[in-house]
Parts: structure tokens; C-alpha cells; sequence
């Protein structure tokens, strides 16, 4: 049962926990209210008791005086003051009497009280406390010495009626007047203990009563409290708990563990929570484990892609070591033959003969060029060491060796604060020179070419940008520009062996850094390359 209702509470609403908390809260004050209410009154009405029983002893004390005066007297006036006084200790015997019955007259016992001079506010509280605790101890002995008391009052009045009749007898006798009086004073020694015995077991009865009440309100006050309390605790630390657990679940996901499930302690918002908060992670963990996926499975496509150009790039490498070395001979010999030709032949050749011969010439200096780039690119990094490099002295000496074409295009190159750094001078040159004449070469028909150079620190090494206005290039031929012989453009548009970048790449590498460009077709490009500091 206890277990059930607890399990109830646990699983209710948040709403409705605090409603049924404050509701609680509220009825346990409501309780308090009532048994200070009853308590109050309770001891308002001993109170009243007290204060009748004062009014009682009074009128006694009052009706004997006169009774004496007017057997002095014979003043029937008097006797009515003494019956007068006589009828407030009547009405409360008529009160008590009523009371007393099987089946208890209120309104007589209401109407008793208040010919006893009570108040008519106080009359409805003695007639209940009589009802309620004539049982109890204390009441039961006040009960008992006023009904004494009572007794030894209606002897006192039968003994005054008798006066009343002796004084009024003919023939008169004092003698028997005398006798009448002198019973008059064992009645009253009588009653007075019997008063204050009334009066003594009335004020331990209102201690009992204090002492009952104020553990009563104690017992009520402190079960407010502490239910108000554990229900508090129960409500804040189950919320507490639940939102504790989908913490730590939503660090655990952060840390991307997601075997950490949130505990749901109940089925209120907290738990329906938790299980969202569960379910939601069970759906990332999926989406990460997929995504896992996918990027392996990427990475691992640009891992063999990488391994297969470097792999198709040495090829080309030891093809072009090999073929430069086995080439240059007979070109040698062929130009050799070409230059004698033009020399000494020249007049004795015939018909278009000479503009044959010049056709040789230009395709053996080109081949001739195309020999040196192969054989420069086959043998960077070879016997030579690096060294301290100032990049702004490498850049005057490009744009000195390239001067021509910066002229014949009408360039614009700029380069500013480029750093010293540890480097292959001759590589480094080259670099540069690849870069910044592909600028010129591949330049815009409608703009002349702007060229700018710059270099920011970067970590351990630096990042430098070659940046043109020229033609561009298309986003999927970004990375083959770096593959030795992959040209974008045929011979007849742009003069070319398409080993430049690649020539480039392999410079870049022997510093242990990376090049790479961006490009917007029509727009202009940026080369960027990286450079360790130290390598
Ligand atoms: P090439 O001898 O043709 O210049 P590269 O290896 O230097 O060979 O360049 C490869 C190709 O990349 C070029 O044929 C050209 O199509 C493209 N390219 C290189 N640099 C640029 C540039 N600055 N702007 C536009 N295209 C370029």
C-alpha cells in the first residue's frame, strides 16, 4: 500500500505534485485552525465556569446576608432580596440539572446559566464543555462538589422559607426563630469547602486542559512541518535526481560516450524526458556511427587516391630522368646539325628550305627546354644543402630573370614584408618562378596581370599566397594542375610542358610543406604553399 501510494506520487505530474503538496500543505493548516478554534473556545467556557462558579458563591454569601438582616428586620422586602439572590444559584442548578438528564435539555440548561448571571456568549460553551468532558476526570469532581453544593444551597433555602413562616406566625416566637437561626451557620460552614472544591478541581481541570491543547497543537503543528517538508524533499530531490542523471548522460554524449543512458526514476516530465533524452542519443549515436562510416570510408579513397598519384608521379620521375638523359644526345646532335645548317648552308638551300630549317631550330630549342625542366624536376634536393634564404632578395632576382615578359605584359607585381627562412635557394627561386610566370602566362586577354606575394607565420612555418587576376581555373582541376605533364590548355593557346606545378609540388614537399590553390574561373587565382621552419 505504502509503496504504491509512493509510487503513485513518484509517477504523477510535476504540476500535480506541487498542486497535491500545497494541497496537503493546505488542509494540515486547515486541521490547525479547527483545534486552535476548539481550543480556544474550550478553555473560554472553564473560563466562564470559573467566573459562574464566582457569581454562585457570591449570591450565596449575599442571600445569607440578607436572610440574617431580615430576621432582624422582618422587612419582607429582605426575604425578596434573599430569594433574589438565591435564584442565581438556582439557575445554574437548573442548568446542571438539565444537563445531567439521559436525553439533555439545551435550551433549559442555556436558559439556567443565564438566571445564573453568566453571560449570554459564554452560555452555549458551558453547555458543551459540560457535554463534552463531564467524563473527565477533573470535570467529573468540579461536576460532583457542585452538585454538593447544591444540595446544602436548596437546605439553606428550605431553612429560609421556615424563617419566613416562623416571622410571620401568630403568635410570634423568638425562641423558635433562634433555633432557625442557629442552623444557619453549620449549613454554610458546609458549603463553603464545597465552593472551593468546585472551584479547585475546575482550575486543575483547565490546567489539564491547557496542557492538552498545547500538546495538541504541538502534535498538529509539527505534523504541518514535517509533512510540508518530506513532501518538499520528495518533490525537489526527485526532480533533482532525474535532472542529475540526464546531466551526466548529456556529458557523457559530449564526450561522445554514448553508452551513459539517463535513468528515468519515474514517468513524470523528468523521465519522459530522460527517455527522449535516450532515445535522441540512441539516433546520434547511429548518425556518428554512420558518419564514422562515411569519413573512413573517404579517407580511405584519399588515401589510395594520394598513394596512386605519388606512386604515378615517381613513375613519371624516374621516365623523365631517364628520357631527359637518353634525349639530350641526339638533341644535341640534331641542333648541332641545325646550327651548321643555318650557318654555312644557308644560301645553298632552296625553295621554303630555310623556313624548314627554322622550324627545326624552334622545335629543338624547345626540346631543349622541356629536357631542362625535366631534368631540373628530376633533380631537386639532389647534392645540394639548405641554407638561410631572404625571400625578398629570392623575388628581386625572379623579377630580374623575368623581366621580359613582365614588360611585354605589362605586370604588376608586389610582394612585401616575405620572411628569411631556412631553404634551397635554387628551389626556392624556381618556385617563385613557376609561380609568378604561370601568372603572366595564364593572364586575363582584357586585364593586364596583377600579381601580389605575401607570407603569414602559421604555427611552426609559414604560409605564403601567389595571388593573380588571369583566366583561373575550373574547381575539379585543382588538384591535377600538380601532376607532372597535366596541362589545361593546349600547346597552341599557351606555350607549356605541364611539368611547372608539378615541378613546384615536389620543391614545396622537400621543405615539408603543402601547396594547394583556389580558384574562381574568369576571376583569378591563389596558389598557397606552406613552409616549415625548420624540416
Ligand atoms: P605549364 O607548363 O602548362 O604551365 P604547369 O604545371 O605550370 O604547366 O601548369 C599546369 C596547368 O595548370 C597549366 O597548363 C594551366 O592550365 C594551369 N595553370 C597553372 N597556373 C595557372 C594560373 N596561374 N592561372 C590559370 N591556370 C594555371
Amino acid at each position: 500500500m505504502k509503496s504504491s501510494v509512493f509510487g503513485w506520487f513518484k509517477n504523477i505530474p510535476i504540476a500535480k505534485k506541487l498542486y497535491f503538496t500545497v494541497g496537503i500543505m493546505a488542509l494540515l493548516i486547515v486541521v490547525e485552525l479547527v483545534v486552535l478554534f476548539f481550543s480556544i473556545h474550550t478553555l473560554s467556557s472553564v473560563r466562564a465556569y470559573v467566573g459562574g462558579e464566582g457569581l454562585y458563591s457570591k449570591a450565596q454569601k449575599d442571600g445569607l446576608y440578607q436572610l440574617l438582616k431580615y430576621a432582624r428586620t422582618h422587612d419582607e422586602l429582605d426575604y425578596a432580596k434573599f430569594q433574589g439572590f438565591m435564584k442565581v444559584t438556582q439557575g445554574d442548578h437548573k442548568a446542571r440539572m438539565a444537563l445531567s438528564k439521559p436525553e439533555p435539555n439545551f435550551d433549559e440548561a442555556r436558559q439556567g446559566f443565564i438566571e445564573g448571571r453568566n453571560d449570554k456568549e459564554d452560555a452555549d460553551g458551558m453547555v458543551q464543555l459540560f457535554l463534552r468532558f463531564h467524563a473527565n476526570e477533573y470535570i467529573h469532581r468540579a461536576i460532583v462538589a457542585w452538585t454538593k453544593a447544591d444540595e446544602t444551597i436548596m437546605s439553606f433555602l428550605a431553612l429560609g422559607e421556615r424563617l419566613h413562616k416562623e416571622i410571620n406566625a401568630t403568635p410570634y416566637s423568638q425562641e423558635r426563630v433562634n433555633a432557625i437561626l442557629e442552623e444557619i451557620d453549620p449549613l454554610n460552614e458546609r458549603l463553603t469547602p464545597q465552593e472551593d472544591e468546585f472551584s479547585f478541581t475546575l482550575g486543575e481541570g483547565s490546567r489539564w486542559l491547557e496542557s492538552v491543547v498545547l500538546r495538541l497543537l504541538f502534535i498538529v503543528a509539527f505534523t504541518v512541518e514535517f509533512t510540508g517538508l518530506i513532501l518538499a524533499i520528495t518533490v525537489s530531490r526527485g526532480i533533482q535526481k532525474g535532472l542529475r542523471e540526464i546531466l551526466l548522460s548529456a556529458q557523457a554524449v559530449g564526450n561522445g560516450d554514448f553508452s551513459r543512458k539517463a535513468r528515468a526514476y519515474s514517468t513524470d516530465e523528468i523521465g519522459t524526458l530522460a527517455n527522449s533524452f535516450n532515445s535522441m542519443a540512441a539516433k546520434l549515436e547511429l548518425l556518428e556511427k554512420e558518419n564514422r562510416e562515411v569519413n573512413n570510408s573517404l579517407e580511405k579513397k584519399v588515401r589510395q587516391r594520394t598513394s596512386e598519384m605519388e606512386s604515378k608521379n615517381k613513375e613519371l620521375e624516374q621516365f623523365a630522368y631517364v628520357a631527359s638523359h637518353d634525349l639530350l644526345e641526339p638533341l644535341r646532335t640534331i641542333s648541332g646539325f641545325v646550327d651548321l645548317l643555318q650557318k654555312e648552308y644557308k644560301e645553298k638551300l632552296r625553295g621554303n628550305g630555310d623556313i624548314y630549317l627554322n622550324y627545326l631550330s624552334h622545335a629543338s630549342d624547345r626540346m631543349k627546354v622541356l629536357i631542362k625542366d625535366l631534368l631540373d624536376y628530376s633533380r631537386i634536393g639532389r647534392e645540394k644543402a639548405a641554407m638561410p634564404v631572404d625571400c625578398d632578395e629570392v623575388l628581386d632576382e625572379v623579377l630580374a630573370d623575368l623581366g621580359k615578359s613582365i614588360r611585354e605584359s605589362g605586370a604588376m607585381v608586389t610582394y612585401q614584408n616575405l620572411p628569411a627562412l631556412y631553404a634551397y635557394p635554387t628551389e626556392l627561386k624556381l618556385l617563385f618562378q613557376n609561380l609568378i610566370g604561370n601568372a603572366i602566362k595564364f593572364r586575363h586577354k582584357e586585364r593586364s596581370p596583377e600579381i601580389s606575394v605575401s607570407a603569414t607565420s602559421e604555427g611552426n612555418g609559414w604560409k605564403f599566397e601567389v595571388c593573380d587576376n588571369g583566366i583561373g581555373i575550373e574547381k575539379q582541376n585543382l588538384d591535377r594542375i600538380f601532376i607532372i605533364f597535366q596541362r589545361l590548355h593546349n600547346r597552341t593557346q599557351y606555350e607549356g610542358s605541364g611539368i611547372g606545378l608539378a615541378h613546384c609540388k615536389k620543391i614545396v614537399e622537400l621543405h615539408d610543406g603543402k601547396i594547394w590553390a583556389e580558384s574562381e574561373p574568369g576571376q583569378g587565382s591563389r596558389f598557397y604553399f606552406t613552409m616549415s621552419k625548420e624540416f
